[in-house]
């Protein structure tokens, strides 16, 4: 940029120096203004014209701009793209500035710091920061928009994935991160061979110090990364910073104390919000340090397989989701809160047994139960709208809405003292009905109050005096310049004279031309139209400068006393966190009472304390009787069409170790499998499930893998994805985990994915011995049952009947009937020669690939006849040797003493 020319892009020049890496929106009367590379970005982001200013010195400067009623709209888009934006006010009336007015950055928005109303309600909105300090790596994540705030720390070798699962789990829209971190950009490396779609490769950084990088920079995760300097991470800098903000000595009561590279997420986040913001951040009024252990953990596969919050193939209905299915909340507290649940299952069985009780006693009172809800309904985001008073950009109207969600706490409290469960009366305890804050609103406020205050008209009358007492003044002038009106025109005689006003001309007399003759002397001109000459009087003039000045007083101070008014709600942030938190709780409540009433679902049976549990490592059977998928069922009840077909599951620690399920195309493998999976999950949320009993022990983690054919879309190496996810598995399941694998070994050559498919089951049956349902098309993994005591074979059921093959959808033991396929076949019209061949090739292939087990079971009790010769494993350096040599080189005795070494080998 070459020297500006004029005051104002100078001092555009000084404030975008200070923001390089923000756009900067850059208020000019009505308007916010981009120039030059900004101007270029916003208008092609925003698909808004792109013009140019001041032909100075013959160099354009590129302009857009935005009407400032309409910015947030528009600042929301391009942070939702990724980018920050500095919002810069007038900060001085323009009326009274004497040469340029003043102008300040208020606010910085960025991805991660966004508490706007055009929030996703049903999401969290996280900032994450993450911090190394030694050898720990810690993580921490703030909603702004909420004021929720934790933090965690891991260390040694595994760190780097925990992190990975942290933020794959928590999908931040902003990461904060050393500029010189190492780890992260081996975590952030390891990610990209698990990222869900293969994003942009390049990431491009900016930076809040360095001011040399480009303004745009989603990663390729999805989310903005913002590098910070190191210091910022320190944690002789973040610690304090922490314990300066929350008023306390020590770090001891949230969990942080001994836990430095949590503290220093934490405390980075902090700084970069306090640099970024305005406002007292009262709503952030707490930190909690969390432990993956307090949870069943899902890693970020599972989480996609099973479809908990996002349809696998994106563009698909959304309500094949599990959170669309079990969503009856009526608050947007409620959905972000079971959505947490969804994903954070608990393990503390006393929790869950208190959760269960709430939702029980709600499914028997259906009147008490509907009435809840209706009290729910209507109360408005207290979380988001507590955040933008303490963030300073609340209007009138949010903090309206404020109150009258207050007003309608005290009938959720009434409805409460009904339900007698323990866990419903202390969230009652903890529902502050904040009366006296909801009076004194609406003791403040007009009962309808315009968006902004900058015309006044906000505050009630009979808050202040000099607020009414100016107001008669500029009233009563009104009615003063229509008397001068009358007096005027009885003076010249012009019937047609009129007084009137304008922002920009203020005060004036209008007389048509042709009457111009009449006008008195002491009028003096002010302006010339077309059919009219405008005029101005001293006595008019003198009243202009007394009304605008009672107006500029009037909004001067209906500023002041809203900016009370927040900072006074503001105050009351805890009280007011704590009662959004408690009636998120009794929303989710009542909808999984609700969803549990309509659905049948029944209430799930835990069999023991998981710290029992863990003392006596003894670990439970899952039973499921007429179990049923949440979701198709669902589904299946909407299309009307076949009834959903419940069936049973038995797992337990020694004889039904391992479920081997096998069975045709499109018979209801994966939706089995996916069942008990969802039913657990259902189940540690606290929810009842589909099914008519269920008995379980608390699980620990849940695991589902697809093979790579059933999943397509991802069109990475599919061999090397089941791998990889297939080993992290191996490495973390324990005997309380639950492990689904559809269709593992899929995606390489028959061989390879067989033989790995069967040590992955007897690893799993030996060392690892967790709960597994496995269901694969390989018919030779059935032989497993006749080996190991833990693996039972089951099948899906199929009918064949005159006119075709009819899925019964039922769940049996045994293996299925190897020839279903071309049973099927038959059965669609093939030509009978081909059926029949087809019936021996099988039989040829079966005779020979059948003993492949004997070698894949080292210790099994039958010792099995060696077919395989030459492709066994024993006698692989032999091949190897045999590969080696040229044949045209070697002497006949050469030859020989090869030949007779190989056999020595063998
Ligand atoms: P597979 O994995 O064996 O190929 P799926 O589990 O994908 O089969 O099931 C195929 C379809 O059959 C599902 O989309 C669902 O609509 C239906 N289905 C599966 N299980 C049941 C059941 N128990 N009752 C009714 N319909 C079912
Ligand atoms: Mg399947």
């Amino acid at each position: 940029m070459s020297e500006p020319s004029t005051p104002l892009m100078r001092q555009y020049a000084a404030i975008k120096k200070e923001h390089p890496n923000a756009l900067l929106f850059f208020r000019l009367g009505d308007f916010y203004e981009l120039f030059f590379d900004d101007a270029v970005l916003a208008a092609r982001e925003l698909q808004i014209t792109l013009t140019s200013r001041n032909k100075e010195k013959g160099v354009d400067i590129p302009m857009c701009g935005v009407p400032y009623h309409a910015a947030d709209g528009y600042i929301a888009k391009l942070i939702r793209r990724g980018f920050k934006v500095a919002v810069c006010e007038q900060v001085e009336d323009p009326r009274l500035a004497k040469k340029l007015v003043r102008r300040e950055v208020t606010r910085v928005v960025t991805p991660g710091t966004a508490a706007d109303s055009s929030l996703n309600a049903e999401e969290n909105n996280f900032l994450a920061a993450v911090a190394t300090v030694g050898d720990r790596v810690g993580f921490a994540a703030l909603d702004l928009s909420t004021g929720e705030f934790r933090a965690t720390e891991f260390a040694g070798e595994s760190a780097g994935r925990r992190i990975q699962e942290e933020l794959e789990q928590l999908r931040p829209r902003e990461m904060l991160y050393g500029s010189s971190a190492p780890l992260l950009e081996r975590t952030t490396t390891q990610m990209r061979s698990f990222a869900p779609l293969d994003g942009p490769e390049a990431r491009h950084h900016t930076s809040l110090s360095t001011g040399t990088a480009p303004i745009a920079r989603v990663s390729g995760f999805g989310w903005a990364e913002t590098p910070l300097d190191d210091w910022i991470f320190a944690p002789d800098h973040a610690i304090p910073l922490l314990e300066n903000h929350f008023g306390v000595l020590s770090l001891e009561g949230f969990g942080l104390a001994g836990k430095p590279a949590a503290a220093s997420a934490a405390g980075a986040i902090l700084y970069y919000i306090r640099s970024t913001q305005r406002g007292t951040l009262d709503h952030v009024d707490r930190i909690g340090f969390y432990e993956r252990q307090n949870c069943l953990v899902l890693d970020a596969v599972t989480v996609r397989n099973l479809e908990l919050i996002e349809p696998l193939f994106a563009g698909t209905d959304a309500g094949v989701t599990l959170f669309r299915c079990l969503d009856a909340t009526v608050t947007p507290m409620g959905k972000r809160l079971l959505r947490m649940w969804m994903l954070r299952p608990s393990l503390d069985r006393g929790e869950i047994e208190g959760r269960l009780d709430a939702v029980a006693v709600q499914v028997k009172d259906t009147v008490r139960r509907e009435e809840l809800r209706r009290s729910l309904d209507g109360i408005l985001d207290l979380e988001r709208l507590l955040s933008r008073v303490t963030l300073e950009t609340a209007n009138p109207r949010d903090v309206l809405a404020l109150a009258a969600s207050l007003g309608r706490i005290p009938r959720v409290r009434t409805v409460l003292d009904g339900l007698a469960a323990a866990r419903l009366a202390t969230l009652r305890g903890a529902i502050d009905e904040l009366g006296d804050l909801r009076e004194k609103i609406e003791r403040t406020l007009v009962p309808e109050p315009p968006l902004t205050l900058s015309d006044g008209g906000v505050i009630a009358p009979g808050v202040d005096k000099d607020l009414d007492e100016l107001r008669d003044l500029s009233r009563n002038s009104k009615q003063y310049l229509a008397q001068v009106e009358i007096r005027e025109r009885e003076r010249t005689g012009i019937g047609s004279l009129k007084v009137k006003f304008n922002s920009i001309f203020g005060y004036y007399i209008e007389i048509s031309k042709a009457n111009l003759h009449h006008a008195p002397a002491d009028y003096e001109r002010k302006q010339t139209l077309v059919n009219a000459e405008r005029f101005t009087t001293p006595e008019l003039k003198e009243y202009e400068s007394k009304i605008l000045d009672a107006q500029e007083k009037i909004v001067e101070i209906e500023r002041r006393l809203f900016a009370e008014l927040r900072s006074s709600i503001a105050a009351e942030a805890k009280r007011i966190r704590q009662t959004a938190l408690a009636l998120a709780e009794v929303d989710v409540l009542g909808c999984m009472a609700q969803i549990a009433a309509l659905r049948n679902y029944c209430r799930p049976r835990f069999e023991q304390k998981i710290d029992e549990a863990e003392k006596t490592a003894d670990v439970l059977d899952l039973e499921i009787v007429e179990g049923r998928h949440p979701v198709i069922e669902l589904q299946e009840l909407a299309a009307g069409s076949e009834r959903f077909v419940p069936n049973d599951l038995f797992l337990d620690s020694s004889t039904h170790n391992i479920v081997v399920l096998t069975g045709p195309n499109m018979g209801g493998k994966s939706t089995y499998l996916r069942q008990a999976a969802l039913i657990v999950i259902m189940a540690q949320m606290g929810s009842f499930v589909p099914a008519r009993a269920v008995r379980l022990g608390i699980v620990d983690r849940v695991f589902t893998r697809i093979g790579a054919s059933d999943n397509v879309a991802r069109g990475r190496s599919t061999f090397m994805v089941e791998m990889t996810e297939t080993a992290a598995i191996l490495h973390t399941a324990t005997a309380r985990s639950l492990i689904l694998l559809d269709e593992v070994g899929r995606g390489t050559s028959t061989y390879d994915g067989l033989a790995i498919a069967w040590a992955a089951v007897e690893y799993l049956h030996v060392r690892v011995r967790a709960k597994t349902l496995f269901a694969t098309h390989y018919f030779e993994l059935t032989e497993l049952a006749e080996q190991l005591s833990g693996v039972k074979n089951y099948h899906v059921s199929v009918k064949e009947t005159g006119g075709g093959v009819v899925f019964l959808r039922r769940v049996e033991p045994g293996a299925a009937d190897r020839s279903y396929g071309i049973e099927v076949a038959k059965l669609a019209g093939l030509p009978n020669e081909v059926v029949v061949r087809a019936r021996e090739v099988l039989a040829e292939h079966e005779s020979s690939e059948h003993r492949l087990s004997g070698h894949l079971t080292p210790g099994a009790e039958a010792e099995r006849p060696t077919q395989l010769t030459i492709f066994t494993p024993l006698s692989q350096p032999v091949l190897e040797k045999l590969r080696e040599v040229d044949l045209n080189r070697l002497t006949p005795l050469e030859a020989l003493n090869l030949l007779a070494e190989l056999k020595k080998e063998i």
